[in-house]
């Protein structure tokens, strides 16, 4: 273990974490920062996403968070901050556990040992992917295309003037179809639930029916398409039913990277999120949590960005509060 106690150490390199990194060195405050070993690049949102049309100034990127993230990082490291940054490139967290000193004591993924005195902790979450014919690959050229997609306030717009799909059969899924609907008018909008049962509360229902959303229970055997997902043309079920789509959304709920707060034995709320303050803040003093992985927030590029940038701001103030005390005690 190295003898040097960082004040702050950042896992996770994508909104959430850069903008921490970013606000740390911009407070002159070190910044021990982990974006990730290349399996947790692999499970991250950062990975997926590809054009931003939610957000100005960003319509130029093909990659819309890990582009500007890495402009980011260059630019710390030909800055006058340079020397904050302790970038561990393409090392991941693996374990983290508190010590008697209430210090974390941090393991890489290769098993490098570090300490800090607090830690912003942005590992994200992941959206789940419907199985088809037992595999989730067949998924993964429409949603690199985008023609299929995840986030209503993201991509919702996508389905203007499009036959639109939505696969999920919780209640959440319900309402993305109906919000869909409320909002752009699809020209059809049907649900499959792919196999399983549909478990929509009555009032859900009840709107289903007056908005014509149907809602099909058969199992996908395949999606068709071409040109490598950018065209989707729609859904054949195992009833042999073909559902035309041009667009779809998935809506199966999320997993969520919570296992180094649960390792600390952080609160969280009943779907894994960490529940914080409005800073950040979690149940186990100087872990802060920020991006996808709060509870209670918005999963979003600028939700990322302020919830970090709160949470490094409030760990500078108390770094110089220590400080001030310090000198006028001495
Ligand atoms: C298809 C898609 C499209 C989207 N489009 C938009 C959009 O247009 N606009 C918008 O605002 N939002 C969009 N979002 C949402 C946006 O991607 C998320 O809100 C944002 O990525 C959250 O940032 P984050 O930093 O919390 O998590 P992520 O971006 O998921 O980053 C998590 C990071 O943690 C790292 N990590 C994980 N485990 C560890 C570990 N143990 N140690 C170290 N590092 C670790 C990963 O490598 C990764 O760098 C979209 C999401 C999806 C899936």
């Amino acid at each position: 273990m190295s003898e040097k106690i960082y004040p702050i150490c950042v896992i996770g390199g994508g909104s959430a974490g850069t903008m921490a990194a970013l606000r740390t060195v911009l407070n002159n405050d070190e910044c021990l920062f982990f974006p990730g070993s290349p399996k947790d690049k692999k499970k991250s949102r950062a990975l997926w996403v590809r054009k931003i049309e939610n957000m100005p100034a960003h319509y130029q990127y093909k990659r819309g968070i890990e582009e500007p993230n890495l402009e980011t990082l260059k630019w710390i490291q030909d800055s006058d901050f340079r020397e904050k940054l302790f970038l561990q490139k393409n090392l991941g967290v693996a374990e983290i556990k508190k010590n008697e000193h209430g210090l974390f004591e941090i393991t890489d993924s290769k098993g490098g040992k570090y300490l800090s005195q607090h830690v912003i902790l942005c590992t994200g979450v992941m959206d789940v992917q419907p199985h088809i014919q037992g595999s989730i690959e067949s998924v993964f050229d429409y949603a690199n295309s985008q023609t299929i997609d995840y986030c209503l306030i993201c991509d919702g717009h996508h389905v203007l003037n499009k036959k639109t799909v939505v696969i999920g059969h919780e209640n959440s899924a319900a309402w993305i179809a109906i919000m869909l609907h409320e909002r752009y008018f699809p020209p059809e909008m049907t649900i499959i639930t792919n196999g399983k049962e549909p478990n929509f509360q009555e009032d859900t229902l009840k709107l289903l029916n007056l908005y014509n959303i149907r809602v099909l229970t058969s199992p996908v055997q395949e999606i068709q398409g071409e040109d490598k997902g950018k065209t989707l043309k729609g859904f054949l079920l195992e009833d042999q039913n073909v559902v035309q789509a041009q667009m779809s959304f998935i809506s199966m709920g999320m997993i969520v990277y919570n296992e180094l707060a649960l390792a600390l034995k952080a609160e969280v709320d009943e779907r894994g999120f960490v529940k914080t303050d409005a800073n950040g803040l979690s149940s186990v003093p100087g872990l802060y949590v920020a991006g996808d992985l709060r509870a209670n927030t918005r999963k979003q590029i600028y939700t990322a960005w302020d919830g970090a940038v709160g949470s490094a701001n409030a760990i500078n103030q108390i770094l110089r509060s220590n400080r001030r005390q310090k000198l006028l005690n001495s």
